[in-house]
């Protein structure tokens, strides 16, 4: 899997100071697409065993306290990262306690294939949906337009936008 930018601290993306990670690879070219760069799974740079560690030990940093992991993109869900996705994701439930998991996907919950819902079952939030420019809302919180549907797939969260 490749990425396009990594963010150790951030506050923009999710509730909370997070560590935010937009990977490379989309198919579902909505029209208005912020982020077409990111569409070819091939651009960016590889997202390597030491970025793996870099998120994990950002995310236990007791220095700047993080709530959690942001996954974005490009589409975390994309078929050829679920692999790397689903290892990331498994770790950081394992290693990152109390930590919480948000993913933005253009996918809806509904159409989740197998294989994306085995990550699906280590995030907490849910942000699904493509982004339809006709609904774009810029008053949404954590969403682009209002066919989006936020998804609260745990308990482990104390924000609900
Ligand atoms: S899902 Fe996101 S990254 Fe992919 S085309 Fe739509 S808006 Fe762009």
């Amino acid at each position: 899997m490749n990425y396009h930018q990594y963010f150790p601290i951030d506050v923009v993306n999710g509730p909370g100071t997070r560590v935010t990670l937009f990977v490379s690879g989309c198919e579902h070219q909505c029209r208005g697409c912020y982020n077409q760069s990111t569409w070819n799974p091939c651009s960016g740079h590889l997202f390597d065993q030491a970025m793996i560690e870099q998120v994990i030990k950002d995310l236990n940093d007791t220095r700047i306290k993080r709530r959690g992991l942001s996954l974005s993109g490009g589409d975390p869900l994309y078929p050829q990262n679920l692999d790397d996705i689903l290892a990331l994701v498994q770790r950081v439930k394992n290693e990152c306690p109390g930590k919480d998991i948000w993913l933005w996907t253009g996918y809806t919950l509904d159409e989740l294939t197998p294989a994306q819902r085995a990550v699906i079952a280590y995030v907490d939030v849910l942000v699904d949906g493509k982004f339809e420019q006709s609904l774009a809302d810029p008053s949404l919180v954590f969403r682009g337009s209002s066919n989006q549907v936020i998804h609260y797939l745990s308990d482990n969260h104390e924000f609900k936008a």
